[in-house]
């Protein structure tokens, strides 16, 4: 089975490791002339790491991240450093903190060499199975996978006009170059209008993200500096993250979801998946370990599928076959019938969980990122009363998922 992914991010990449060990001829189309993450890190909770399992890339994960975040007091916090809510240590669950750029590598890592064709920007996919790469003729594949995100060329195939929508905030994500003691706290500090969150690496570097509401296309003459000016006089260490990071890694993204949940996720042979399917706001931490999940669940449903596919191919090809070969498997219009059936699961798997997350994902920023005092008095007051143990079950339900089948590796 020929599939072309578009986009090499985390669900292209990771859809590419899957489907290629379940015996697939993968090629990953990217339009950047290299594969980067983009210097930030990366909240990866039980769900993603199930996925990860899933696609056997556990053991790699473990070696470039630690359980050090599980242990930290985490919540939120004033400006001031007084608790809003704190969660009791033991109940954060499973949660790492990664560099991108080394969970890249270890995709990277874990695909044949030339699986990842760069410089190959896709103009248009279509729902027989081909894709357009610049002016070129088109070329056909028997699955077209869209993981090119929020702005999703082939989403226009799926569904054509629902686009990305500015949430009001954009958020600064940075990398401190050496490591910062956290004094054991992470998670996130929320102000008026003003957010800032820390989570601890392995090696003592510290992954922080700040959120302003701002218009979506604002420019600042120096990055760095209005973090540090809008950030001025919270709690330590903020002060000390901001200054003890290059003002070339501060990366500004103005924060947007999906106009409108899409209806379908595939359609004819293109399905789409990660933030082409259902590009969500940060704050859950949910956009990339939805793209592991979509890749994990397609890898589970389509491998049966590739091993029939392949099975005939191989058995139409030896010289040695003379008995009949088994119908069911020989027969690519079969084949196509039963990518489409797999198709259709990973719909009814998918749609409706990313679709609930992201709809709570963007009530919750506009929670975090309220004005008003008055308002964000009244949100400190209720979040102050609702009882920690709620709260860490409430972000339990979002991060437990199994594949489908129980199919861990
Ligand atoms: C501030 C912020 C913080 C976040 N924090 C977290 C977090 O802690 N935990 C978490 O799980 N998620 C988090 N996310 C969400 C997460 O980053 C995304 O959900 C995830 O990266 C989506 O991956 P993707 O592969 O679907 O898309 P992308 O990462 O956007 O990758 C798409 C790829 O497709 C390529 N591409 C695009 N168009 C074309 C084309 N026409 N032809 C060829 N290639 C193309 C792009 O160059 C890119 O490489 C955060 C997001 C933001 C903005």
């Amino acid at each position: 089975m020929r599939i072309a992914i578009v986009g090499a991010g985390i669900g292209g990449l990771s859809a590419g490791v899957g489907l290629q060990r379940a015996g697939a001829q993968v090629t990953v189309l990217e339009r950047a002339a290299e594969v980067r993450a983009g210097g930030s890190g990366l909240s990866i909770f039980a769900n993603g790491l199930r996925a990860l399992e899933t696609l056997g890339l556990g053991p790699q994960f473990a070696a470039i991240t630690d359980r050090k975040a599980e242990s930290f007091a985490a919540g939120q916090r004033r400006p001031d450093g007084r608790w809003i809510a704190r969660l009791p240590t033991d109940s954060v669950g499973e949660l790492r903190i990664v560099d991108r750029a080394d969970l890249h590598q270890i995709l990277l890592d874990a695909l044949d060499e030339g699986t990842v064709r760069t410089n190959a920007s896709v103009t248009s996919a279509s729902i027989d199975g081909t894709v357009t790469i610049g002016q070129d003729a088109p070329e056909e594949f028997d699955l077209v996978i869209g993981a090119d995100g929020l702005n999703s060329q082939v989403r226009e195939a799926v569904e054509p006009g629902i686009g990305p929508r500015y949430s009001g905030y954009s958020c600064w994500r940075g990398i401190t170059e050496r490591p910062v003691d956290l004094d054991g706290a992470a998670g996130e500090t929320v102000g008026r209008g003003l957010r800032f969150g820390i989570a601890p690496l392995k090696d003592g570097r510290v992954y922080w993200f700040a959120v302003a509401n701002m218009p979506q296309h604002a420019s600042f003459a120096d990055e760095k500096a209005t973090v540090r000016d809008l950030f001025t006089g919270w709690h330590p260490p903020i002060g000390e993250l901001i200054a003890a990071t290059p003002a070339k890694r501060f990366r500004r993204t103005a924060i947007s979801d999906l106009a409108a949940p899409l209806p379908i996720y595939h359609r004819g042979r293109v399905v789409l998946l990660g933030d082409a399917a259902h590009a969500m706001t940060p704050n859950l931490g949910q956009g990339g370990g939805q793209a592991l999940e979509d890749a994990a669940t397609l890898t589970a449903l389509l491998a049966p599928v590739i091993a029939d596919s392949t099975n005939s191919a191989t058995a139409t090809d030896s010289p040695e076959q003379t008995g009949p070969v088994d119908s069911a498997h020989a027969n690519p219009t079969d084949s196509a019938a039963e990518v489409e059936v797999q198709l259709r699961r990973y719909d009814r798997l998918r749609r409706k969980r990313t679709q609930s997350i992201a709809a709570k994902s963007r009530t919750l920023g506009a929670v975090f990122q309220m004005q008003s005092p008055l308002l964000a008095g009244i949100r400190d007051a209720i979040f102050t009363a609702v009882p920690s143990k709620l709260t860490a079950a409430q972000a339990a339900s979002v991060q437990k998922w199994e594949p489908p089948g129980g199919m861990t590796r």
